[in-house]
């Protein structure tokens, strides 16, 4: 934490860089801004803890003042957390050393909408839905809709790498980013242009992709856009078991049919999730997907799918289940279910391997997350031609906040090992941040240490949101 000379310092300079009304000290700020939707920084909260405080929050609205904040950091040597829109669900916004919110959402415009190469520039703060109502007026898609795309915006999906229910089709947001402008923490300001394909060295913008608030500031991207679907059509079958499913996918795929939503739900999942509307027998999957297209094309995709599904035992369920998941696909989450009372507590883990793994992964991963009294829930839901990523939904009920922390933490720490004994990878979309920075190591092997290299040549005082993807760590 600033000592009290410094915090008066640091904070008369912030205020004349930005006006007084875009720099806040008042303690109801810093407590509204302690915490995003993970879910133990949520359950603290409601169990009666105080989480840590940045010391101050700043709302710059131009790149120029982001630079700015960053130098003064740097001469302060005090910690910058960027915030986006708070809806990360891995604890990467939270200012466990205290220092400065950088919050992006006065960069909200959208800069331009290109239709000859099909782009739209926008600035770091837009909002997902904003951003895709405003395409769809104009006729076209961002492709990139995420459960959070209400609450999180373009900088934190970039900055976290994340996937959006329509991944298989349209790709994820790294897929999806063409362009960038990035500052490094020493207020340099980078462009990375906007090029469909290229061949001048290594794609440095990759590096920034994902890198979660420790190597700088996203303030602008490029994204692609694609014209709205003439029609989305939705299609349902259950098969007797995840392995017969996740065969069907593969199926699919060899094909050449690119569903834009698949969804397996495990017998489990589908208990919940399904048959509470249809009547699903015991023990089977469903499996949802939808077609975005033409309706001649979405005719024949459909009916490939239903040849390929149906020869290998799966029962029709027409359009109905998909639809109404895709209609519903909002409601659970408000509220959260995971703002239970008392020491509920629960979380998702989201992992991702080739086929040759999934099944695997995913066997062992709710059985070591199982042998904690864990109610586990699972669905296969971004597939993709060479794997896929696993939802793992899991709760817990303790008597008591200390016994709830540490079966949370050991369901985690199990259910990763797990994930990565198998050849798993420990996230597919919500990044790691503050939840899954100790397993960041274990992980990426080898290659940490060229992460850890890379972050002491850009931040040496390592002012980025120090401790979040395992860089930075302080005593
Ligand atoms: C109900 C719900 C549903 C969700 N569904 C999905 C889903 O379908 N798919 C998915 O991928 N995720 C999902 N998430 C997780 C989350 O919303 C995503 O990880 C999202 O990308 C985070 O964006 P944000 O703007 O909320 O980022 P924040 O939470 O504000 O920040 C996340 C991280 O990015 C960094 N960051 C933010 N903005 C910038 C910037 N401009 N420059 C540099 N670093 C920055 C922060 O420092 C932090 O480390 C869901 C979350 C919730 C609560």
């Amino acid at each position: 934490m600033i000592d009290t000379d410094t915090l008066e310092e640091l904070t008369d300079r912030l205020q004349s860089l930005l006006g007084p009304d875009y720099v806040t000290v008042q303690q109801t700020d810093k407590v509204l801004n302690a915490h995003d939707a993970w879910p133990l920084s949520e359950a603290k909260i409601r169990a009666g803890e105080m989480l840590p405080l940045a010391d101050i929050i700043v709302f710059p609205s131009t790149t120029r003042e982001v630079s700015e904040i960053l130098k003064i950091a740097n001469q302060f040597k005090v910690p910058v957390i960027p915030v986006g829109g708070g809806a990360g669900t891995c604890g990467g916004t939270l200012a466990i050393y205290g220092g400065i919110q950088l919050d992006m959402k006065r960069f909200d415009k959208i800069l331009d909408l290109d239709e000859t190469s099909m782009l739209v520039h926008v600035e770091a703060g837009v909002v997902g839905v904003d951003l895709e109502e405003y395409l769809n007026r104009h006729g076209y898609t961002s492709g990139h809709t995420p459960t959070s795309v209400r609450s999180s915006n373009v900088g934190g999906f970039i900055a976290t790498r994340s996937g959006g229910s329509m991944s298989s089709l349209y790709g994820k947001i790294e897929d999806l980013t063409l362009g960038l402008e990035f500052v490094l923490p020493n207020g340099e300001v980078i462009s990375c242009k906007s090029i469909p394909r290229h061949s001048v060295g290594p794609d440095l913008k990759q590096l920034f992709i994902g890198s979660e608030g420790t190597l700088g500031v996203i303030t602008e991207a490029t994204l692609k856009i694609f014209p709205l679907p003439e029609e989305r059509r939705f299609r349902s079958v259950s098969v007797p078991d995840v392995s017969t499913g996740l065969t069907v996918i593969r199926r699919i795929f060899r094909a050449g049919i690119t569903p834009s939503i698949i969804r397996l739900y495990d017998p489990e999942d589908t208990a919940f999730s399904v048959s509470t509307h249809f009547s699903v027998d015991e023990g089977d999957c469903m499996l949802m997907l939808a077609f975005d297209g033409t309706p001649a094309q979405n005719d024949l995709d459909e009916e490939s799918v239903m040849q390929i599904s149906l020869a290998d035992g799966a029962k029709d369920y027409g359009a109905e289940p998909a639809k109404r998941w895709w209609d519903h696909r909002y409601d659970m989450y408000y509220p959260s279910p995971f703002t239970t009372s008392g020491y509920a507590i629960g979380d998702t883990i989201d992992v991702v391997a080739t086929y040759d793994k999934l099944e695997q992964v995913y066997h062992a991963m709710k059985s070591a997350m199982e042998a904690h009294e864990a109610v586990v829930l699972s669905h296969f839901s971004h597939m993709y031609p060479t794997g896929g990523s696993i939802y793992m939904i899991f709760f817990t009920a303790q008597p008591d906040a200390d016994t709830a922390w540490a079966t949370y933490r050991k369901i985690w720490d199990d259910g990763v090992a797990a994930c990565l004994r198998e050849g798993g990878t420990m996230s597919h979309q919500h990044g790691v941040g503050l939840s899954r920075s100790t397993y960041t190591e274990n992980e990426l092997g080898s290659s940490f240490s060229v992460l850890k290299r890379i972050k002491q040549i850009l931040d040496p005082n390592e002012i980025m949101n120090p401790g979040k993807l395992g860089l930075g760590v302080r005593k």
